[in-house]
């Protein structure tokens, strides 16, 4: 599927030139002046506590496995290089679109790079159940998509209008934003 995805050259050729990565894949999908902050390096989760307790949960429970030493430029949490499959860890399993769409990303990449399809899934904290993430036509469009986002918000100099959704109450920007 991704060896013959028409799109793959534009796509990578953006990523390689805007240096994305997985998070940005994620915040676009979720918000898109949380994707904005993220591309200029505006990020205030250090003073925030829900962000701290996730991060410490993250810490122990999935200290960072060695299979992913030596990725560069990419960090999900933990790959079988044998069967070609990237694992990404999630406390819970919210946000499943901006989740799936990070994860793709990796395998994604990881496909182009090596010549040969992977899979993704995300294991799931909370229930410590591994979920796949189909990278079909529908999944490669929807990272197609967020890819060009991403590239106008870069060209964007100021902070996006966006609305308030249900997320910003769990927002560290929110106290920026105003929405909380
Ligand atoms: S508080 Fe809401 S609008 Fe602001 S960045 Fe977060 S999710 Fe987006």
């Amino acid at each position: 599927m991704i060896q013959k995805w028409k799109q793959q050259p534009v796509f990578y050729e953006r990523v390689e030139r805007l240096g994305l990565h997985g998070l940005h894949f994620q915040h676009v999908t979720l918000c898109e002046r949380r994707a904005w902050m993220y591309l200029n390096n505006i990020n205030f989760a250090q003073w925030y506590d829900r962000v701290q307790l996730g991060t410490a949960k993250h810490r122990t429970s999935y200290s960072r496995d060695k299979s992913v030493n030596g990725l560069m430029g990419l960090s999900p949490d933990r790959i079988d290089w044998q069967e070609r499959i990237v694992y990404e860890n999630k406390g819970t399993a919210g946000a499943a679109e901006a989740s799936d769409n990070q994860t793709a990303f990796y395998a994604v990449m990881l496909s182009i790079a090596t010549g040969k399809d992977w899979r993704a899934f995300i294991s799931i904290l909370s229930n410590r159940r591994n979920r796949e993430v189909k990278i079909d036509s529908n999944r490669l469009d929807r990272l197609l998509w967020a890819s060009e986002r991403l590239e106008i918000l870069s060209q964007i100099n100021t902070v996006p209008v966006v609305p308030a959704i249900p997320l910003c109450s769990k927002c560290s920007l929110a106290n920026f934003c105003g929405y909380s």
